[in-house]
Order: structure tokens, then sequence, then C-alpha cells
């Protein structure tokens, strides 16, 4: 079984200029806001606090780099899709965020939280794009899994398969249930230690 991370924060960057150093291999993790990503990063790192759930969502502008080892890192991409967020603000993240899959050389997976009952929407299928036109692999987590029936969960991690195509593995996840964290973090480790599939 593999373990929790030994997770810290290094930096927030509003813009490119801040990012830190594009050494070694990164993970990003992308979701719309309120999409569970800060309770997936938490549950998949160990570290019950490590990104800020937040009652407000679409606070978070900045991205996040968390360093889990030796040039490795975890990358908490700012949460899209809430409404109240201003049009200029939200066309800057998109500048930052294509940006950022453009040009970084360490980024080596990307996974994408989705809400289990709204499944894979537009502003998602953008991020997945991004990934797949820098060649970079990605995975969904299908959150809040326990609020949905098993049947209903199956039935939603298949239709948000069909939409994420037969490279993007679905992985049905729930964090106070503790369910799908060692398979995501298999995913995790292996983009993060170079066991490229
Ligand atoms: P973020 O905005 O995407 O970072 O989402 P958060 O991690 O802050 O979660 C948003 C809300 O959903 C919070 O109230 C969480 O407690 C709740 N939540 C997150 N993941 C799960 C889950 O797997 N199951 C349930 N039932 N609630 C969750």
């Amino acid at each position: 079984m593999t373990k929790g991370f030994d997770a810290s924060f290094l930096t927030g960057a509003r813009s490119a200029t801040q990012f830190p150093d594009d050494v070694g291999r990164e993970v990003a993790i992308a979701g719309r806001s309120n999409s569970g990503k800060s309770s997936s990063i938490n549950a998949l790192t160990g570290r019950a606090r490590l990104a800020r759930t937040s009652k407000t969502p679409g606070r978070t502008r900045e991205i996040n780099f968390f360093r889990v080892g030796d040039d490795r890192r975890i990358v908490d991409l700012p949460g899209y899709g809430y409404a109240r967020v201003p049009v200029d603000m939200r066309e800057q993240w998109r500048t930052v965020l294509e940006r950022y899959f453009r040009t970084r050389r360490s980024l080596r997976g990307l996974i994408v939280t989705v809400d289990s009952r709204r499944g894979i929407g537009e502003l998602d299928a953008v991020m997945l794009g991004w990934a797949a036109a820098a060649g970079v692999p990605a995975c969904v987590l299908a959150t809040k899994a326990d609020k949905l029936s098993r049947s209903a969960a199956r039935a939603a991690q298949r239709s948000m398969a069909a939409a994420a195509g037969p490279s993007t593995p679905v992985i049905l996840f729930s964090a106070p249930r503790r369910l799908g964290i060692e398979a995501a973090r298999e995913q995790l480790c292996a983009w993060l230690n170079g066991h490229d599939a």
C-alpha cells in the first residue's frame, strides 16, 4: 500500500514568472470549484489541511505548488466554473492555465476532479484537451461517489469514461469514504516517479 506523501507548501503563483523552476516532475490537479479538488489533494497526500477546502468557491486564484520530494511537485490549479467570478478574471486564469500547460516541461500528469453527479463539463474537457495537446496523460477522479448509489456511481463512471476517451482512466473517488485513494495514489506515484505507462 502506498502511504501519504511528505508534502509541504512551496509557493503560490499568479503568473508564469512566479512558477518555481521547471525541473524534475510534477502532477497538476484541476477541477471545477466545489468539485472536491482540495479534499482530494488532502486525501491523496494524507495531509488533512494541505490544500484549503473553501466555503467560498472560486476564491483561490493562485496556482499552488506543493513539494512532495526532491524536484517532485503536486500543483493545485485554480478551480474554474464559478459563475460569480468576473469575466476579465476568468480570462486571466485561462491565459495563465493555458500557458502553464503549453510551456511546463516538468508536467507529467493531470488529475481532473469531477463531481460524479455532474459529469464531465465543458471546462473539464478544455483541461483534458490542453493536457492531450501537450502530450500529458490524464485521469479523472469521479468525486463524491458516496453521494450516489453503487449502481448510479458505476453508471456515472461509465459515462465519464466515454466522455474522457479511452486513454483517460476514471477512478470512482470519495474522500470521506476513502474510496479510490489507493488507485489514485498509484497513478500519481507512477507519474511522479517516472514509470510512464
Ligand atoms: P474544491 O472547491 O474543488 O476544492 O472542493 P472542496 O474539496 O473544498 O469540497 C467542496 C465541498 O464538497 C466541501 O463541502 C467538501 O466537504 C465536499 N466534498 C469533497 N469531497 C467529497 C466527497 O468525496 N464526498 C462528499 N460527500 N463530500 C465531499
